[in-house]
């Protein structure tokens, strides 16, 4: 039997990965120990890698399921570069090509073999299988066998036959990025595996920003939104056809370049379109949801989605196309009530009941009625938005506040301010470290002191250019970008701003910044000096924020906000329950960060306790 040494130097020399990413060491380790598993595994987390190394390193081969055709071929080209032998087996292949394939197969040329479920009955195919020393099947997408997810396809109920038709039982693996807690115990039993491990890790995508527009003019609220990511590559999902066809003709129309995509195009137009897209020669592709299988662009930046989709399943699908690479993207919804007969309508037509018998058809329908009144919620609900995804999914939160959401932003009174502050970095760049803080803001709310006339700053683009937001927002941006390095100070008396570590980011609008809207307004008053004790405290925890920040290459918000990080300073807890009390500290966020600024401020209250 094959050992996790042997998997972790596999890991090492085949794919040169240092580590294991969370949930593969688990995988890995029961694939090999010979236990079924039931892997549920955000996009991008790295499934691939857990069924490939067991593969590798069993002796026997192993069998990929997969309804991902156009991916398959992506898959094997990748494994061959690894100097894996691999081959797939699917429509795309002529008759002979896998006739070939099997032969081949048949003679043992192939540690892993990629195969559609429509295959799997296949006379030449089953004549091989029965007669091969098969270790693994692996089901990818797994919730596809399920009617109660969005993706069901018949073919994946042929699995469990064909898997006991075998001499020998294989280890069974399924993966999907996406199971509700119905769907995961349908993939248990219909896949028929015997007592699986679980492996679960979080389906939140911390870097994904969440927003829920209601606007009255839908095409005005896309354009605006397209424009304000300038120069970033961004997804447009619509419904139907014809929304693409008159959304890209719109952006078209005002400047925005842009491809479409759908089913209806000829296969070249569509193959063009995606090419551009991916090689970043096109920002912005505007598509029906037939885009993105099998897609792996990590810079996207944006996914607006023009209408609403069917369900949650396939929202957070496609938004989390947004943001592979870690950056901080965002994820917008236009929500008008028309989506809603819109969806129902696709619906009904989508829904092909000549394979199942009426009872089923009726259970499928009213399961995507549900869906849908989930996905209507979540448009019109109140509430933390990242907070329904993963309730939809099953993973239980605690926390009510993300921070990195547009209904948490209203809720907590805060605002974008990403434009302003590159408005802001720019200017402090232009300047050279010439001026502080106070300069810097007086010239952008247009002050017409002796200072700033004298140095002929007056005449500076930027000179009263966020006056109309007034300085004391001004400030509040300047310190919230200080507070995150993307603006410095130079040491001594009078200190200066400098361009900081992720100056860069801001200015080309990739690093959101958010600050309240009414700056301390909502704030407890406290005595003086406490709150100079608190200022001091507050200062080092942000340090502490912005060291992990920068390991997990998120903006600090992500972790805390500042309201947080104030309340946290504030209250000064000294154990996990009065550290849960700090407004926007959930059991998550306590899981995950709770210890180490209980550390931290620990050793604080130690030093001015003594000290006092
Ligand atoms: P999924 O199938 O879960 O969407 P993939 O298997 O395609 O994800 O992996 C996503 C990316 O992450 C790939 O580029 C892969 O090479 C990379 N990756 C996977 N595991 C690791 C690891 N342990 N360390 C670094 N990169 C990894
Ligand atoms: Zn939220």
């Amino acid at each position: 039997m094959p050992t996790m040494a042997q998997a972790e130097a596999t890991l090492k020399t085949v794919y040169g990965y240092d580590e294991f990413r969370e949930g593969q060491r688990e995988s890995v380790g029961a694939l090999v120990r010979g236990k079924d598993v039931l892997a549920i595994m955000p996009t991008g987390a790295g499934k691939s890698l857990c069924y490939q190394i067991p593969a590798i390193i069993s002796s026997g081969i192993t069998l990929v399921i997969s309804p991902l055709i156009s991916l398959m071929k992506d898959q094997v080209s990748a494994l061959h570069q690894l100097d894996v032998k691999a081959a797939y087996i699917n429509s795309t292949l002529t008759n002979k090509q896998q006739l070939m394939a099997l032969e081949n197969a048949k003679k043992g040329m192939y540690k892993i073999i990629y195969i559609a479920p429509e295959r799997l009955n296949s006379e030449g195919f089953m004549d091989f299988a029965v007669h091969a020393k098969i270790s693994h099947v692996i089901v990818d997408e797994a919730h596809c066998v399920s009617q109660w997810g969005q993706d069901f396809r018949p073919a994946y109920l042929n699995i469990a036959p064909f898997i006991a038709s075998l001499k020998k039982r294989p280890v069974v693996g399924a993966f999907t990025a996406t199971a509700t807690l119905a769907v995961q115990k349908d993939i248990i039993r219909l896949l028929e595996l015997h007592e699986p491990k679980k492996i679960l890790t979080g389906f939140d995508r911390p870097n994904l920003f969440f927003e829920v527009m209601r606007p009255s003019d839908r095409d005005a609220a896309l354009l605006n939104y397209v424009i304000k990511h300038a120069g970033q590559s961004g997804i447009v999902y619509c419904v139907t056809r014809r929304a693409v066809e008159e959304i890209s003709e719109m952006l078209k129309a005002n400047g925005i370049e842009c491809v479409r995509y759908h089913a209806g195009l000829s296969d070249d137009e569509r193959t063009q379109a995606q090419e551009d897209f991916i090689n970043d020669r096109i920002p912005v592709i505007v598509a029906t949801n037939a885009f993105g299988m099998g897609i792996d662009k990590s810079n996207v930046s944006f996914v607006v989605h023009y209408q609403m989709p069917k369900d949650l399943e396939s929202y957070y699908q496609e938004a989390g196309r947004a943001g592979r690479d870690g950056e901080p993207a965002d994820c917008c919804l236009l929500y008008m009530a028309q989506d809603i007969p819109l969806a129902n309508y696709l619906i009904e037509h989508s829904l092909d009941s000549s394979a199942l018998d009426i009872e089923t058809a009726r259970n499928v329908r009213a399961q995507a009625e549900e869906r849908l009144r989930q996905m209507v919620y979540y448009c019109t609900g109140r509430g933390c938005l990242r907070n329904r995804i993963l309730s939809y999914f099953g993973e239980a939160t605690t926390e009510t506040y993300c921070g990195n959401c547009s209904a948490c932003l209203a809720a907590k009174g805060e605002q974008d301010v990403t434009r302003e502050a590159g408005q802001i970095v720019s200017l402090v760049m232009a300047l050279n470290g010439r001026y502080g803080r106070t300069m810097v803001a007086s010239i952008l709310s247009g002050k017409q002191n002796e200072r700033i006339i004298s140095a002929g700053l007056n005449e500076h683009s930027a000179f009263g250019a966020l006056a109309a937001m007034g300085e004391g927002n001004i400030y509040a941006i300047i310190d919230e970008l200080i507070a995150s390095d993307v603006l410095a100070q130079t040491s001594g008396e009078y200190p200066c701003l400098i361009a900081g570590h992720y100056a860069k980011d801001v200015l080309s609008g990739d690093w959101p910044v958010r600050i309240p809207i009414d700056r301390g307004g909502q704030e407890v008053p406290i005595p003086k000096h406490k709150e100079e004790e608190s200022e001091a405290l507050f200062r080092i925890l942000s340090k502490l924020r912005l060291a992990i920040a920068r390991e997990q290459r998120v903006p600090p918000f992500v972790i805390f906000s500042n309201a947080t990080l104030k309340d946290m300073a504030r209250r000064k807890p000294r154990n996990r329950s009065e550290m849960l009390r700090v407004n926007g500290v959930g059991e998550n966020k306590m899981r995950r960060y709770g210890d180490t600024f209980l550390t931290t401020i620990s050793f604080y209250l130690m030093k001015t306790e003594n000290g006092a």
